[in-house]
C-alpha cells in the first residue's frame, strides 16, 4: 500500500469537493455574500461553505484526526448574520446533506490549536480571498502535519489555467504532495495524473519570479530591488494565494518572495504547510527571508519565522544572498 493512501484519498476528496462549492458561489458573488472579519478581510459564504465540506469529509473518513482551519462560526452565530448563515447552510447542504446544526458544529471543529508532535489537518478554505473576489487566483490548501512536518498536501486551484503560457485554455488545476513520493498535477476535473517537476533555471537572470497580488501581503519594492540584484528583467508574476507554490511546483516560475511589509505580522500555517510540501516534493527548497526552516511547530502561527522564499532549490542560495541587504528592514525574530 502506498504511503499515506487513506489520508490522501480522503484529502483529494475534501478539496475537490470544497472547490466544486467554491466555484458555484464565485459565480454567483453578491455584495450579501460578505462580511468583515477585525482584520477586515472579506469573508464569504465559500470560505465558510469550503470549511465546513472539508472538515466533514475528513471527519467521516479519518474522525481521530484533528483539524487546524483558518475559520470559525462564531460571526456566523451571532444575530446579525442570520442571511449569510442561511446561504452557508444552503450550500453545505447542497454539498454534504449536513443541516444548519451540524455544519456550524464542523466549521467549529477546526479549532485546534496544533502540536509538536501527533498528526492534524491544517485547512485554508479559501487562501487568496481577495482574488476569489476579484474572480483572480485562489486556493483550497490542505495538509495533513505528522510530528510538526506536512506529509500530505492537496491543493485546489479552481482558476489556475492547466497550461500559464495559454491563459485562455482549460483551467482548474490539483496538486497533490506525498512526503517522499513527489508532487504530481491533474485536472480539478480529474483527468491524467502527471509528475510535477520544478524549473530546470541554473541562472537567475533567466529565473521568473513570483510574488503577492496585494503589496499588503508582501514588500513589492524590495523584491524589485532583490530582482535588480539577481538581473532578473522579467516582470514578476502576480498571482494570490498559495497558487504561487502551485507555480514555482510546476515550474512556471522559479522564485517565489513573500517579505515582510509589518514587523507585527505572522505568517499562518494555513498559508504555507499545503504550498511548503507541494514545492519540496517537487524538487524545490523553501526557507523563510532568513534562510531558516520553516517552523511548524509554534501552533497557529510562524511565530520563528519571517517572511517566505521559495525556489527551484538551485537558485535558492543566490536568491538569499540577494535578500540580505534588505534584512536589516525585516523584523529579526
Ligand atoms: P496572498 O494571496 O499570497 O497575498 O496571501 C493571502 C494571505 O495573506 C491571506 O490568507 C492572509 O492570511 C495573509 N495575510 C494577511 N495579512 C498579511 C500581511 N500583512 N502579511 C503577509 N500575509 C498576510
Ligand atoms: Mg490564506
Amino acid at each position: 500500500m502506498m504511503r499515506f493512501e487513506d489520508e490522501t484519498e480522503a484529502a483529494v476528496a475534501a478539496v475537490a469537493a470544497a472547490a466544486i462549492l467554491c466555484t458555484r458561489v464565485q459565480a454567483a458573488l453578491g455584495a450579501a455574500g460578505r462580511l468583515s472579519k477585525a482584520d477586515r478581510s472579506p469573508v464569504t459564504v465559500a470560505d465558510f461553505g469550503a470549511q465546513a465540506v472539508v472538515s466533514h469529509v475528513l471527519s467521516r473518513a479519518l474522525p481521530a484526526v484533528p483539524l487546524m482551519a483558518e475559520e470559525d462560526a462564531d460571526a456566523l452565530r451571532s444575530g446579525g448574520h442570520a442571511g449569510l448563515r442561511a446561504q452557508v447552510a444552503a450550500e453545505v447542504e447542497a454539498a454534504t446533506g449536513l443541516d444548519e446544526v451540524a455544519t456550524l458544529a464542523a466549521i467549529d471543529r477546526g479549532r485546534y490549536g496544533g502540536a509538536p508532535t501527533g498528526r492534524y489537518w491544517v485547512l485554508d478554505p479559501i487562501d487568496g480571498t481577495m482574488g476569489f473576489l476579484r474572480g483572480e487566483q485562489y486556493a483550497v490548501a490542505l495538509a495533513l502535519i505528522e510530528d510538526g512536518e506536512p506529509v500530505v498536501a492537496v491543493l485546489g486551484c479552481p482558476n489556475l489555467p492547466w497550461r500559464l503560457d495559454v491563459p485562455e485554455g482549460p483551467r482548474g488545476v490539483l496538486m497533490v504532495a506525498v512526503r517522499g513520493l513527489g508532487t504530481t498535477v491533474r485536472p480539478l476535473s480529474g483527468g491524467e495524473i502527471t509528475p510535477a517537476r520544478v524549473a530546470q533555471v541554473a541562472r537567475p537572470a533567466d529565473a521568473t519570479f513570483c510574488e503577492s497580488v496585494e503589496g499588503g501581503h508582501s514588500d513589492q519594492a524590495a523584491a524589485a530591488r532583490i530582482a535588480t540584484r539577481l538581473g532578473i528583467t522579467r516582470p514578476p508574476l502576480r498571482m494570490d494565494s498559495q497558487c504561487k507554490y502551485a507555480a514555482i511546483a510546476r515550474g512556471d516560475a522559479a522564485v517565489y518572495l513573500r517579505l515582510p511589509v509589518r514587523v507585527d505580522y505572522c505568517e499562518k500555517v494555513w498559508d504555507h504547510a499545503a504550498g511548503w510540501l507541494t514545492v519540496i516534493e517537487a524538487g524545490g527548497r523553501v526557507t523563510d527571508a532568513h534562510g531558516r526552516p520553516l517552523d511548524f511547530r509554534q501552533g497557529r502561527t510562524l511565530a520563528r519565522n519571517a517572511g517566505v522564499i521559495a525556489s527551484n532549490g538551485a537558485l535558492h542560495d543566490q536568491v538569499l544572498a540577494a535578500v540580505a541587504p534588505e534584512l536589516a528592514q525585516l523584523p529579526s525574530q
